[in-house]
């Protein structure tokens, strides 16, 4: 705050100490506003103050400032408890754009949601991304960054932030790569959040970088919020499985945003060998690439990878249809491995929804029965503790929505940014 002398010495500095003290307050308030229409919906000033313990008049000059800035929008009158008409605040942030950027084994993808949601914009293109070097693959996505851009700005809208999917684990913090088993080695230690800052010219808002199945769950949550769920556990099984739990609804990312490796947890000491390296992990129990080993070899690559997810389970769906006896019998185990998992989650983090993605969602038919029976028997709490269970209903494409979502969330966290800035943030 100050520097030099203690505050305390001269009114002077006093009064700066006491002024920055106030701003700090103000910002802290303005998020405290926005997170109750944000989160709890539409709602008066008089609730406002009446859930935050702030006074009416300052809620009515923070709501001044954040309808100002196209944050907040007046709806019309309803009647107040007693017999007043208020004015109901709701979300308005239609020229505030959140983007979304998704790298995935075959594919790159953009996406733009406004701070309620609405769809601005978005692309996804084919692209082998293992077969290329990161450099021509971010080529790619910035010409697509670019477009999306123009799109959003013919909305009349402006970019308020970035979050980025990368299927592999990522330093928060530091906005780096670390390892992407399903990529190659030149994303190994990428300073991804700088190198896209740098392509887009230093823009004013932040570039976030995610692990994919992170955003996918905030995607979920975002997207089909189930009625008051605040805390939700996201299993998505794609080439391995990922997974990330919303703790009060807030992504638990872990010390160095490395949580949330569910697939990696180990059920059979004794078990099969996964990519990582262990052996029994639940990824290589009940992954896609456990399932294609079993079932369909011919989907699999020398190294392990699946060739081409879609097809592959295409072709088991199919023959699973047929009432093919192997391919049900496989399916059966995978539900049995899926549930003892599922079984693990639920009993730390008792989720008020434990959400299945990917191709768990796909194969669900095949599965649902007997996973649930796995977690009837192993879960501890009764009635699974409360815990509603259910498949996913997003499909591919989930992630880079969650990363529109991680940008918006990041602005909600924070718009003082927005109004210090006056709004103007296309770098
Ligand atoms: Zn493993």
């Amino acid at each position: 705050m100050t520097t030099g002398s203690p505050p305390w010495r001269t009114p002077w500095r006093y009064e700066a100490f006491a002024s920055a003290d106030q701003e700090t307050v103000r910002l802290h308030n303005l998020a405290l506003v926005l997170r109750q229409v944000y989160e709890l919906g539409p709602r008066s000033r008089a609730t406002i103050a009446a859930a935050t313990g702030l006074n009416k008049g300052t809620v009515s000059r923070l709501v001044a400032e954040l309808i100002d800035h196209g944050l907040l929008r007046e709806t019309g009158m309803r009647p107040g408890a007693v017999g007043r008409p208020a004015q109901v605040l709701a979300l308005d942030g239609a020229g505030l754009a959140g983007v979304g950027l998704g790298i995935d084994a075959d594919s790159v993808a953009v996406a733009a949601r406004d701070l309620a949601g609405r769809e601005l914009g978005g692309a996804r293109r084919a692209f082998d991304v293992g077969a290329n070097s990161a450099e021509a693959t971010l080529d790619v996505l910035i010409g697509m960054t670019r477009e999306l851009f123009d799109a959003i700005d013919a909305a009349g809208a402006v970019v308020v932030g970035i979050g980025v999917s990368v299927p592999g684990l990522v330093d928060v913090g530091r906005g780096v790569v670390t390892t992407t088993p399903n990529l190659n080695a030149t994303w190994r230690n990428l300073p991804l959040a700088s190198w896209l800052r740098t392509a887009l010219g230093e823009p004013a808002y932040p570039v976030q970088i995610e692990n994919d199945a992170n955003l996918s769950a905030l995607a979920e949550y975002w997207e089909e919020p189930d009625a008051g769920a605040r805390n939700v556990v996201h299993v998505s099984g794609f080439f391995g499985i990922g997974g990330a739990a919303i703790v009060d609804g807030r992504l638990m990312r872990g010390a160095d945003g490395f949580s949330g490796e569910f697939g990696h947890m180990v059920l059979d000491v004794d078990g099969p060998r996964c990519g990582c390296g262990r052996a029994g992990c639940w990824e290589a129990l009940a992954g896609l690439g456990a399932v294609l080993r079993r079932l369909y070899p011919d989907g699999l690559a020398p190294d392990g990878r699946v060739r081409n997810p879609e097809e592959s389970i295409a072709t088991i769906v199919d023959r699973a249809r047929r009432g093919d006896e192997e391919t049900l019998a496989v399916l059966a185990d995978v539900g049995r491995w899926l549930g003892i998992g599922a079984a693990n989650l639920v009993n730390i983090f008792n989720p008020d929804v434990l959400v299945f993605s990917g191709y768990f969602a796909e194969l669900a038919p095949w599965l649902l029965d007997v996973s649930m029976s796995q977690l009837r028997d192993r879960v501890l709490a009764p009635a699974l503790g409360g815990t509603r269970v259910r498949f996913s209903s997003l499909g591919a494409g989930a992630a880079v929505r969650g990363g529109a979502a991680v940008a918006i969330q990041e602005l909600v966290s924070n718009p003082g940014r927005l109004i210090a800035d006056g709004g103007k943030l296309n770098g």
